[in-house]
C-alpha cells in the first residue's frame, strides 16, 4: 500500500467496500513500460480500469488505448483521447459499432476470421486490420483460452482476404494470457508471427505490425519478474524471429498498468464455524465475487490480504463474500492465514486490486451496490 492511499483511508472514513487507486503508481508503471520497451507503443487495455482519471493521465502521458466497445471508445474520447490513438481490439464487434467507430475516426481494428473482415470492409473502408492468432496461455494465472484468435495457419488467408477487400493488412496480434509469469511466453508466439510475415510476403503483402498484447503481471502473493526482464525477453525473441527486420510493435497492458495501483478496503461482516468441533473459521467480508473480486474464480488470482492485527497469531480460514450465492466463496481450497484475534467489524485491506475489479462488480446483486472507486 502506498502512503497516499494510507492517508486517504485515514482521512476519509467510510462504510462499505471501496477501491482506492493511486495515480502515482499508474504513472510510474507507464514510465516503466516505456523504458523497458522503448520502441513499442503502449495501448492501455481500457477494460482493466476505465476510471476517467486514469484514462486522462495516460492520455496526457502519450498512451494509446485498446478498446472493446463503443462505450470504451466514448470513455477514451471523453478523457481527451483522439481516434488515431484508439484500437478497436475486440475480435467480436457488431457491424453498427464498427461503423460508429469509423465515423469517429477510428481506423485500427482486430479480426480473427473472414466474416469480421467483411464487416469492416463494408463499413470502415481502407482501415488497418490485424489478425489475432491463438495462443495457449500456458504459464498464465488467468489464461484467455480459445475464445479469441484463429489458428496461425488460417491467419494469412484472413489477412489476404482483407487486402483483397481494400483494407490494409497491417499485422498480427496475440495475447499470451493474463498474469503471465513466464517472460519467455512471447517467444513462441513471435516465432509463429515471423512465419506469418514471411508467408504474407510470399503472397506479395507486407505486414508491418506485431501487437504483443497484454499479460504483464501485477504483484500478488507470488513474486513476479520485473518489467525490464519482460522487455529484454521480448526484444531477444524479436531479434531471433525477425532478424534485422524488426516490425513495428505495440503492447496492451491492463493488469500490469493498474493492478498494483489500487487496493480495496473491506470489512469483516461475520466470523463463524460450521460445527462445534470444526476449528476452521469462515470469515465473511462485505465484498465478494459479485462485488468486484470475480478473478478469485477457481482461486486463480490470490490477492494479498492484510489486517491491522497481522502481528498476532495467525490461523487458516475460509474467506467468503456477503451474497446469497454459494459460488461467492473467495478462498477455500487454499485457505488464507488471518489473525485469530480478527473480529466482526474489523477492516481488511485487499491489495493489488486496481485491475478488473470495478468493471467486474455487479450492479446490485442481492441489493449490494457496485464497488465504489476513488482515484487519488
Ligand atoms: C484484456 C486484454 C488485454 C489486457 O490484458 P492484461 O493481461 O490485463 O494485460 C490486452 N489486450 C486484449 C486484446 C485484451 O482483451
Amino acid at each position: 500500500m502506498t502512503d497516499r492511499i494510507r492517508q486517504f483511508l485515514r482521512r476519509h472514513r467510510e462504510d462499505g467496500p471501496r477501491l482506492v487507486v493511486d495515480l502515482d503508481v499508474v504513472r510510474s508503471n507507464y514510465n516503466a513500460f516505456s523504458k523497458a520497451l522503448p520502441d513499442t507503443r503502449v495501448f492501455y487495455a481500457v477494460k482493466a480500469n476505465p476510471a476517467p482519471e486514469i484514462l486522462k493521465l495516460l492520455n496526457d502521458m502519450g498512451s494509446c488505448f485498446d478498446t472493446a466497445s463503443m462505450g470504451e471508445i466514448d470513455l477514451v474520447m471523453q478523457a481527451g483521447g483522439t481516434p488515431d490513438r484508439i484500437s478497436f481490439g475486440n475480435t467480436i464487434k457488431k457491424e453498427k459499432d464498427i461503423a460508429a467507430a469509423y465515423a469517429l475516426g477510428v481506423r485500427l481494428f482486430a479480426v480473427d476470421c473472414e466474416a469480421e473482415v467483411e464487416k469492416i470492409a463494408r463499413v470502415a473502408p481502407g482501415s488497418k486490420v490485424f489478425c489475432r492468432i491463438l495462443c495457449d496461455g500456458s504459464g498464465a494465472e488467468w489464461p484467455l483460452s480459445r475464445k479469441f484468435g484463429c489458428a496461425p495457419e488460417m491467419a494469412p488467408q484472413v489477412l489476404e482476404h482483407a487486402h483483397k477487400l481494400g483494407l490494409v493488412a497491417h499485422g498480427i496480434s496475440f495475447h499470451v494470457g493474463s498474469q503471465q509469469n513466464n517472460v519467455k511466453a512471447w517467444d513462441r508466439a513471435l516465432k509463429t508471427s515471423g512465419a506469418i510475415f514471411r508467408e504474407m510476403a510470399e503472397r506479395g503483402i507486407n505486414l508491418s505490425m506485431v501487437n504483443l498484447g497484454g499479460g504483464f503481471p501485477a504483484q500478488y502473493l507470488r513474486d513476479i519478474p520485473k518489467v525490464e526482464e519482460y522487455g529484454q525477453a521480448i526484444f531477444r525473441a524479436l531479434r531471433k524471429h525477425f532478424g534485422n527486420r524488426i516490425p513495428e510493435t505495440i503492447i496492451e497492458p491492463g493488469r500490469g498498468m493498474v493492478g498494483a495501483a489500487g487496493m480495496i478496503e473491506a470489512e469483516v461482516v461475520l466470523i463463524s464455524k460450521k460445527s462445534a468441533t470444526d476449528n476452521q473459521r469462515w470469515v465473511y467480508l462485505d465484498i465478494g465475487k459479485f462485488g468486484g473480486l470475480a478473478e478469485t474464480m477457481e482461486e486463480a488470482i490470490r490477492y494479498p490480504i492484510r489486517t491491522e492485527k497481522d502481528d498476532d497469531v495467525m490461523a487458516p480460514c475460509v474467506i467468503a463474500g456477503p451474497t446469497c450465492d454459494s459460488a461467492d466463496v473467495l478462498y477455500e481450497k487454499t485457505p488464507y492465514l488471518l489473525p485469530v484475534s480478527l473480529e466482526i467489524g474489523d477492516k481488511v485491506l485487499i491489495e493489488a486490486c486496481g485491475a478488473y475489479t470495478t468493471t467486474y462488480s455487479s450492479v446490485a446483486f442481492n441489493g449490494f451496490e457496485p464497488l465504489k472507486s476513488y482515484v487519488i
